[in-house]
């Protein structure tokens, strides 16, 4: 395989600054790693060759002119399949929305075109983004690399899955509850939820809007630092996007790498680790704290006493946004339609089309959210999450009085077998225990690899939070955690996955990994 899908996107921007590479090879190096191996992976649900190369030679020939949009004008990148795409189909891993092509782009994907990044093409998700493995697509699931048989974590396991199988240098993910972070920790790479209104949620299919954040899925910090600042910073097309500069996360991730974490206050969330997480999950944990220890941090034990409660306070606002936004599915608009034989009416055609085109999962919460909703309920159930969820913001904001980040395992075990949680609802919510008191208060997370977690040499991740608009904090945390562990490792992780299909087994060992 060719060594150009090895090299983290800074890499590969350096060496398109420096004329070593073209686009195009850099464009058509990953086309063709994805037809060796994403018949297995399953990671993509459209490819855009085509697109994708053309943008490559417009990209190239802006470089040739000393005319480059962006440091990563020309390194291609996969988009996940809930951001609208002009000219390329968007399904959202729905059949209800299979077919349809919209008639323009999400700012995201806008401000990709805009700084240059060629489109590989669009990522398989869990249907409408609802789950933690990408067994909900309609369209059948993605592999962990890492191990066929297992899932890449969700709902975002398309890009996560990308990236672990140098698919695709870049990947753009949604985060509504832990869709970037948790496929990130299960694939070994590193996943960002960007502060609630850092990015625009523009053209972004709507799960739950007070919760959904779009940001980078990548293999390093420098990496993420690099994409964030690409799609984020304001949009006035987005009434609820943060109308401020973004900090210097790339300097950020670039002075956390030198290893210094003198001055950082590190709080441990008590609430967040303990009964219910893997051992192997909690050991690779608590070495990440030592090594931000042995780098200078100071960690400090905090509590969120109502983080315990984030798991059912999600699953009532989630279901009610997602209830209200899934209405506009109805047969009129957007893809499928099925048609009744007789004389159906307008909602005969509505009721069958939705029967068809939503999933299980899918109903299961449109259900739950409308029920939730109903008068009578609501103050019961949605009013009452509302109030926990202003408790929640107040943990985080207490907690942030005695640290400057808060750090926890990012998911409580490796990934699962296929199969093992699907039919189980409630075993697959427990999945983003650690992650979505973050989205319900809107502050930044990433999480970062912490090393393999289990006897079959499966990987495990760390999350670092931070108090709302400094996403600086992360990176900068991030990178020297980063740095302090691939010292430790002698190599990226990703080096020592078990051998994915034959080229993967070309692999440097890890010793040559850490030369290179
Ligand atoms: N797994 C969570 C859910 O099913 C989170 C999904 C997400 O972040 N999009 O809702």
């Amino acid at each position: 395989m060719s060594d150009l899908i090895r090299r983290t996107a800074a890499e590969l921007a350096d060496a398109l600054a420096a004329g070593e590479t073209t686009s195009v090879e850099v464009t058509q190096a990953h086309l063709d790693r994805i037809a060796a191996v994403d018949g297995d992976v399953h990671a993509f649900l459209v490819v855009d060759a085509e697109g994708a190369l053309s943008q490559a030679a417009a990209a190239d020939a802006r470089r040739a002119t000393g005319q480059a949009q962006s440091p990563l004008d020309g390194v291609p990148i996969a988009v996940k399949d809930v951001m609208a795409t002009k000219g390329l189909p968007t399904t959202c891993g729905s059949r209800i929305l299979e077919g349809w092509v919209p008639p323009y782009d999400a700012t995201v994907v806008a401000r990709l075109r805009a700084a240059g990044l060629p489109i590989l093409g669009k990522t398989n998700m869990d249907e409408f983004a609802m789950g933690s493995s990408t067994e909900h697509s309609a369209y059948g699931p993605t592999r962990n690399p890492w191990d066929l048989s297992r899932i890449p974590g969700g709902s975002g396991g398309g890009s996560a899955a990308a990236l672990a199988a140098y698919e695709a240098p870049l990947a753009i993910g949604t985060d509504t509850g832990g869709s970037i972070r948790q496929p990130g920790a299960v694939t070994g790479t590193v996943g960002v939820k960007p502060t609630y209104g850092g990015v625009s949620r523009y053209g972004l299919v709507s799960l739950a809007n007070s919760l959904d954040q779009a940001g980078p899925v990548t293999r390093t910090v420098l990496d993420a630092a690099l994409l964030h600042t690409v799609i984020g910073g304001h949009d006035p097309k987005d009434s609820t996007s943060i109308d401020a500069p973004l900090p210097d996360l790339v300097g950020a991730a670039r002075r956390g790498a030198e290893g210094d974490l003198s001055g950082v206050r590190v709080g441990v969330v008590k609430e967040l680790g303990g009964e219910g997480y893997q051992d192997g999950v909690l050991t690779r944990f608590q070495e990440s704290v030592d090594l931000m220890v042995a780098a200078g941090a100071e960690v400090v034990e905090v509590s969120c006493p109502n983080f315990v409660h984030a798991l059912a306070t999600y699953y009532l606002i989630l279901p009610a946004e997602a209830s209200s936004n899934l209405a506009r599915f109805d047969a009129m608009r957007y893809g499928l339609r099925v048609t009744p034989d007789g004389d159906p009416s307008a909602e005969d055609v509505m009721r069958a089309t939705r029967e068809a085109g939503f999933g299980d999962e899918v109903k299961r919460r449109i259900i739950l959210g409308t029920y939730a909703l109903s008068s009578g309920y609501y103050d019961a159930y949605y009013g009452q999450a509302q109030k926990v969820r202003t408790l929640i913001t107040r943990d985080f904001e207490q907690a942030f009085q005695h640290a400057d980040v808060l750090v926890s395992p990012t998911a409580p075990t490796t990934a699962f077998k296929l199969g093992e949680k699907v039919d189980d609802p409630l075993a697959m919510y427990l999945n983003d225990l650690a992650t979505i008191p973050a989205n319900l208060s809107g502050v930044p997370g990433i999480s970062v690899p912490s090393g393999l977690a289990d006897e079959d040499g499966l990987p495990a991740g760390v999350q670092i939070l931070a108090p709302a608009t400094a996403d600086d904090r992360v990176y900068r945390v991030g990178a020297a955690l980063e740095a302090a562990l691939l010292q430790k490792w002698g190599g990226p992780l990703l080096d020592q996955a078990r051998p994915l299909v034959g080229e993967v087994a070309q692999r440097p060992s890890r010793d040559q990994g850490a030369s290179s």
